[in-house]
Order: structure tokens, then sequence, then C-alpha cells
């Protein structure tokens, strides 16, 4: 099967790609580095993980050592809620690519449907710990993404959490000139999206997996939180096959043509999370995993709750 998906751009984005989400800046340089070794070449990132640095360090030695050169690379990146006033987009951009130390971006997101009220506090809350929105029309900042294409600063741009009442705003807008080519959301067994998935590849737009293995170092885990990776269904699906039930996860994602961007720092389990090729789940294993789903939401981005585009209230 092919390895990558191609985008409405004609790009072609690659379907396993490394996670940097709480990647901490001490390890993610070497985390980047061991990915590139292991033939990963697309990298999920943003400015709020506040590590962009440090990503864009192992990718420049890599660049350096040879092993890559940039245009091997797919390098992603969102821009952060609390700068979609307009005039503040390009800065945002420029700041995460001198940051990754890149001239351009593959493509670069919206990360949330939810405008912030500009300033230095990436999450500016009032006294009930709810999101100080911004008022800026979603429309506008996607102007000023359109505008970083023909700039050349990004090559695609794309949205993240929209959902489909949102992103038929964003095609039906007059005088459009580019559709997101990627709608990144939260998607697992447990939160199989399948509506969503159906309506952006129908409109053509590629669909990206976070959380793929179900955030097990999400900083708000409960015990009593149901676990993707421990579910003894899983694991019988995974010892069938003799792969892991992180690879099952992965497996099951890749295979309806969804991009998967899996986080870790461990050497041993970046190398086993890209090996997903090499085996095939069978129609019926497909279909018991979508039957796991509960509509269980991992990063449900409750201080927004509030906001008008909180983009979670709809049924998908
Ligand atoms: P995830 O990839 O589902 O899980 C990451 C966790 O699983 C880490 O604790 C990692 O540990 C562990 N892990 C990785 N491979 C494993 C394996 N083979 N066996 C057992 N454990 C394994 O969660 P995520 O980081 O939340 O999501 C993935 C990426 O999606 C993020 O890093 C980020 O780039 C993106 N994301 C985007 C949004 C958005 O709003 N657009 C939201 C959330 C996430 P170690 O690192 O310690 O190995």
């Amino acid at each position: 099967m092919a390895t990558y998906v191609q985008l409405n751009t004609t790009a072609k984005m690659p379907l396993v790609g490394l996670g940097t989400w709480q990647s901490l800046a001490g390890k993610v340089t070497s985390a980047v580095m061991t990915a590139i070794d292991s033939g990963y070449r697309l990298f999920d990132c943003a400015y709020v993980y506040q590590n962009e640095s440090e990503v864009g360090e192992g990718i420049q030695q890599k660049i350096k050592e040879g092993v890559v050169k940039r245009e091997d690379l797919f390098i992603v990146s969102k821009l952060w809620c609390t700068f979609y006033e307009k005039p503040l987009v390009k800065g945002a951009c420029q700041k995460t690519l001198a940051d990754l130390k890149l001239d351009y971006l593959d493509l670069y997101l919206m990360h949330w449907p939810c405008g912030f009220k500009a300033g230095e506090d990436l999450f500016p809350k009032d006294d009930n710990g709810m999101c100080i929105p911004n008022n800026t029309d979603m429309l506008q900042t996607w102007e000023a993404m359109e505008e970083l294409v023909d700039a050349g600063l990004v090559k695609a741009i794309g949205i993240s959490n929209f959902n489909r009442e949102q992103i038929e705003r964003i095609l039906n807008k007059p005088g459009l000139k580019y559709k997101p080519a990627n709608n990144q959301i939260e998607c697992h067994p447990y939160l199989t999206q399948e509506k969503l998935i159906k309506y952006c590849q129908s409109k053509g737009i590629a669909v990206t997996a976070y959380c793929p293995l179900g955030s097990p170092d999400r900083p708000w885990a409960k015990p009593e939180d149901p676990s993707l990776l421990d579910d003894p269904k899983i694991k019988e699906i995974a010892a069938k096959h003799n792969k892991t039930p992180a690879q099952v996860l992965l497996r099951f994602q890749v295979q309806r043509n969804v991009i998967v961007i899996p986080k870790s720092v461990t050497p041993q389990r970046i190398v086993e999370n890209f090996k997903v090729f090499d085996f095939e789940l069978t129609k019926e294993e497909m279909a018991t995993l979508l039957s796991f789903n509960r509509n269980w939401r991992i990063c449900a981005m409750n201080m927004s709750k509030a906001h008008k585009e909180y983009p979670f209230h709809a049924e998908y």
C-alpha cells in the first residue's frame, strides 16, 4: 500500500509521522533524529507545544548529516488561538519558521476553531476558568492563512478540531482561494469519527488522527479512564498478527487512509510505531475496532465550552 496521502494541493503527505506534544525540550531533539533515522518524514509540531526550537535542532542536524534533504520532509505546524487576528498571523508563522529553522512549512493548521484574546498568555482565562475569546471571524483568519501560501511561507493550509458546519463555512466562503488540505482531529477506536472522516474525505480534505494511542501521558488522565493500549480485545488482535497494540491502533488509521501522528520520545517505541506497513487487518478486525466507539474525547478543551466556535456541541 502507499505510505502517503495525496493532498488537494497534489503534495504527498506521509501516512505516519511523529507527534511532539509534551515531548520535553531535553528529549525531543534526539527523538526527532531517531525518527528520521527510522524512516519518519512527517513531523507534527505546534507553537503551543513550546518545543519547536528543539524539534528544529533535530531536523537541522539530520539535514546537515546528509541523511535527509528538506524536500524529503513534511513539516506541519499550527497557528495558536491567540494569533487569530489577521495582522498577527504572519508574525506567528514566521516565529514558528525561525524556531524550526526552516524557510517554509509543508502544512500550517489553525489549531482550533476558537480564537482567544491576543497577548502573552497562551490560555487567557476569566475568573471562572473559561477562555477569554477573541471575536475575529474565522474566515478572516483563513484569509490571512491563504496569504501565507501566496507569500511562500507555507505550501498548504488546513484546520484542526473543526466540525462539519465550520468546515462548510470555509468551503462556502465567498472568494475562497485555497480549500483546507487537512483536518487534524482526535481519533482512535473509542472515538472513531466515521461521519467526520467520511465528510472530509468526500470534500478532498485529508484527515489526520491525533491521540491515536489514547494519549496515556495526557496531564488530566484519571485512573478510571479507559485505556486503548491495555484493552484486552485490542491486545488479542495484536497477538494474532504478532504485533503490539500500538501497531494495531496505528494500522487501524492508515488502513482507512487517515494520517496518524503517534508521539514518543522512547527510541524503541519510535521505531515500533513506524512498522505498520508490513501487515494488514482483516475486514472483520477493522469492523471490530470501529465497534469500540464510545465517543470518548481526550481533548475536549473544556475551557472553550462557552466559546461561540466550540466545535464539540455538534454531533460531528
Ligand atoms: P498519543 O500519540 O496517542 O500517545 C502518546 C503517549 O503514548 C506517550 O505517553 C508515549 O510515551 C506513549 N507511547 C508511544 N508509543 C508507544 C508504544 N508503542 N507503546 C506504548 N506507549 C507508547 O498521544 P498524543 O501525543 O496526545 O497525540 C499524538 C500527537 O498528536 C501529539 O503529540 C500532537 O503532535 C498531536 N495532537 C494534536 C492535537 C490538536 O489539537 N491538533 C491534540 C493532541 C495531540 P513516550 O513518549 O514516553 O514513549
